[in-house]
């Protein structure tokens, strides 16, 4: 299989990231103002003893983290996003959105003038670059690209913030209700390895869907007269990862544009299927091949077949679990390592700290 990844984040880090230029709106500061009314005042030294290299880098040298890097990327807890810096409070959750550009993004701001933006001509290009107004901290830049209502996204370091979770009962009420998918992309070794080490997932039954044969055997499926698709279901609580995630995850790990096949694996029973089990689950599913296509993501269309799902047959125990069970065999350490690995790279915020 082809690096997809790297296709995949050159090409919306193109579309989204943080470099892009953007027109100069009329309500920005110029360079010079917005460092004269800072109220709190320190020194660099000051600043050095208090922030770690890290932090200092982005917030007082205007710095960028790498995308995909920071803690807060991923993050979804109810709370509020403050200055790491000076504690100002600057964002809450419910501004936060998922922009896929590799940083926090947030469609608004905290109200009060705790922003200022300025004009900034580095790089070579024209953006608009937002800092604390408390302590004159560095945090991104904002963009008018936003998919929400405000069309405005604050593209922020998670370097330059803190958070403060919300009252834990307020979280703990929100994150009781499960939801399944159930998906199919090749092997489903490899696919149950890989859904197993994602934050918020609770668990993954390897199966069979899609098909007509009642309770079919692994023999049965694999002659490829079943109907059958070779599939994971994945329990996962929405609070801590979305189906987007989730699907960001399948399409990044297998190859959706190839019709009946996984590599060396082919047959209906390997096809690329998404079997959705609510009408909101199909609609998120939809917008995300359409996005790909969109973009030419892939270099041929999307053939991952989306169907209501029907019923799950759970394969024999045999299955279950194979890549945990069986991680020194050939197999696994040929096909089932290196989609590990490159999880680990690429999706290193959303994996469980226990997987290796
Ligand atoms: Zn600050």
């Amino acid at each position: 299989m082809k690096n997809l990844f790297v296709i995949f984040a050159n090409l919306l880090l193109l579309l989204n990231s943080c470099a892009q230029t953007t027109p100069i709106e009329n309500h920005t500061t110029t360079a010079s103002s917005s460092t004269t009314n800072i109220p709190m005042k320190r020194t660099e030294t000051e600043w050095k003893q208090q922030l770690n290299p890290e932090q200092y880098y982005i917030l007082r040298e205007k710095g960028t983290e790498p995308a995909f890097s920071g803690e807060f990327v991923f993050h979804k807890e109810k709370g509020v996003y403050k200055c790491a810096a000076c504690g100002s409070e600057l964002f809450t959750d419910d501004m936060k959105f998922p922009s896929h550009c590799g940083w926090p993004s947030f469609d608004s701001e905290i109200t009060g003038g705790k922003i200022i933006q300025t004009e900034d001509l580095s790089h070579g290009m024209q953006r608009i670059e937002i800092t604390c107004a408390n302590c004159g901290g560095h945090l991104g830049h904002i963009f008018d690209d936003g998919p929400t209502a405000t069309g405005k996204r604050y593209c922020v370091n998670s370097l330059s913030l803190s958070f403060e979770p919300a009252n834990p009962t307020q979280n703990a009420e929100k994150s009781s209700k499960s939801e399944q998918i159930t998906l199919g992309g090749g092997c489903f070794w490899c696919i149950e390895a890989i859904f197993e080490a994602l934050k918020g997932v609770e668990k993954v039954e390897s199966g069979y869907s899609g098909g007509q044969k009642a309770q079919p055997t692994y023999k049965e499926v694999c002659t490829g007269n079943t109907g059958h698709a070779e599939v994971v279901q994945v329990t996962y609580q929405p609070q801590e990862i979305s189906l987007e995630e989730i699907l960001e995850v399948f399409f990044t790990l297998h190859d959706p544009t190839s019709l009946n096949r996984q590599g060396a694996d082919v047959g209906t029973q390997y096809r690329s299927a998404i079997f959705y089990h609510t009408a909101e689950q199909r609609a998120i599913a939809e917008k995300v091949i359409q996005t790909l296509n969109d973009n030419k993501v892939f270099d041929r269309p999307i053939v991952t077949e989306l169907t209501a799902f029907d019923k799950f047959y759970k394969a024999e125990n045999y299955h279950q679990e194979y890549f945990a069970l069986h991680r020194e065999e050939p197999y696994c350490k040929a096909v089932i390592q290196p989609k590990m690995d490159k999880l680990h790279k690429v999706f290193k915020e959303k994996m469980k700290s226990n997987v290796e």
